[in-house]
């Protein structure tokens, strides 16, 4: 690893320059004036893969935006494959006012490259093609066998990548997923995400009269559908965060004595948490810290409501109908699809005979996580020890990334997610940028991650 480490370092700068080609390209999936440029960007990853020495690379064509694809299998059978999957389309860029340099022209400022897609995802990418690009260079080979699947979509939903992938198994089997597309907790502190929550999103609608009714003639002797409502939100949720929906916890995966604890070494200021919000406490379920109620527990939130008069002034009505979408974030074991049902009966078990409730389930997603105390989550911790100098430490996110339910389900295969971002690089807004000194150390560490890897016996 001696030579592959000096070569990282001594190509410190030639590294920032080629990532700044690649941050040039306007490749905006969702712009229909950037098709071009998307296309141009996946021929850029499409040279890079070559030049990193990757073969069996093509790019694929969807309904949309292309999707690359290059591996090198030649580490042998008995040594571990990894898919390392990650995105070259970026968001659309304005308000373009509040950029203080040109979005598409990267430029260093304190220690930082700013342009669209520094952070999300480009610059991550570009990690993973370096670290694999010194190993090659210096070894004329990978410890492990690598497979690279970058898509065009992702900040568009991804939408033709589950048919790709289902449709392409064989070609993307592998042992374990690599995906750098998000954050480290912080500065300094390197670490690896093994769970994410899933989804069950809902809408309740209440109709009670057939029109809106005069207050005054009516009130009183006909149920309000917005009243109803409320009531019925209300018992959802006991007032100290616990949900009430009859069996909602029964399949949760309590967390681990040792996840638990690893949770308590995140470096996490609950009153600059606070004050960021402008809040003066806190709310949630009784027993569990505010990190863990944020990824690791289940939750029930009203998204939206309405009903009624909403206009200026005063209108005296019994409204007919009144809504509300409701959310869930799911942990992992919990079934969206289970979860649905529990929800629509208690639901329909707490409604008032007196209003009529339809209950429709609109979207969902299940929860993903990687034991622990996995090999390839033992190699991570290596890995970054080594890159960052600084023992790695376990989050979950409190999102779901849907790719990573597709990998499990379609791949059977776990995802390890690191991060190399950071949470105020501006993702998605004015002035993104990327940590150069974060971006070296992700170079460094995911070499040694290739080498941590190898080290797995299968
Ligand atoms: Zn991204």
């Amino acid at each position: 690893m001696e030579k592959i480490i000096s070569y990282i370092d001594s190509n410190k700068d030639k590294y920032v320059e080629e990532l700044k080609e690649f941050l040039k390209i306007p490749s905006v999936s969702t712009n229909p004036e950037n098709r071009e440029d998307v296309r141009k960007c996946a021929e850029f990853v499409k040279s890079e893969l070559k030049a990193i020495g990757l073969e069996n690379i093509k790019i694929y064509e969807t309904p949309g935006h292309p999707i690359v694809y290059g591996d090198w299998l030649k580490a042998g059978e008995d040594k571990p494959t990894i898919l390392i999957y990650g995105h070259y389309d970026v968001q659309p860029v304005d308000p373009l006012n509040l950029w203080t340099n040109p979005p598409f022209e990267p430029t260093i400022r304190n220690g930082n490259i700013y342009a669209r897609g520094s952070a999300d995802d480009k610059g991550q990418v570009f990690i993973h093609m370096k670290s694999i690009q010194a190993h090659m260079v210096n070894n004329g080979s990978l410890p492990v066998n690598i497979k690279f699947l970058i898509e065009g979509e992702e900040e568009i939903g991804s939408v033709n990548l589950d048919n790709f992938i289902s449709s392409n198994k064989e070609l993307l089997k592998c042992d374990n997923v690599v995906v750098s597309d998000s954050a480290m907790f912080d500065y300094d502190v390197p670490s690896i995400c093994y769970g994410l929550r899933g989804l069950a999103y809902m809408q309740v609608e209440v109709t009670g009269p057939n029109r809106d009714l005069h207050s005054g003639s009516f009130g009183g002797a006909v149920n309000n559908p917005i009243n109803a409502l409320a009531h019925i939100i209300a018992k959802l949720k006991d007032d100290k965060g616990k949900i009430l929906i009859d069996g909602f916890y029964d399949d949760v995966l309590p967390l681990t004595e040792k996840e638990r604890e690893e949770f308590k070494k995140l470096p996490f200021d609950e009153k600059k948490y606070k004050e960021g919000l402008e809040i003066n406490e806190l709310f949630g379920e009784e027993g569990y810290s505010t990190l863990e109620r944020a990824s690791a527990r289940p939750t029930l939130d009203c998204n939206g409501i309405w009903g009624g008069f909403q206009g200026e002034g005063a209108k005296t009505i019994l409204p007919s109908k009144a809504g509300a979408k409701i959310s869930m974030r799911l942990v992992p074991n919990q079934e969206p699809e289970k979860i649905e049902k529990l929800f629509t009966d208690f639901v329909n078990k707490i409604a008032p005979a007196s209003v009529k409730v339809k209950v429709t389930s609109l979207h969902g997603g299940k929860g993903a996580i990687t034991p622990i105390d996995s090999p390839a989550i033992d190699a991570a911790v290596e890995a970054l020890r080594k890159g960052f100098g600084k023992v790695p430490l376990f989050t979950r996110e409190g999102g779901s990334i849907p790719v990573v339910n597709t990998f499990q389900t379609l791949l059977e295969a776990d995802t390890i997610l690191l991060g190399f971002g950071l949470p105020d690089e501006n993702a998605h807004s004015p002035d993104e940028h990327l940590n150069l000194s974060n971006f070296q150390r992700g170079i460094l560490s995911i070499a040694h991650y290739l080498n941590e890897l190898s080290k797995i016996k299968k």
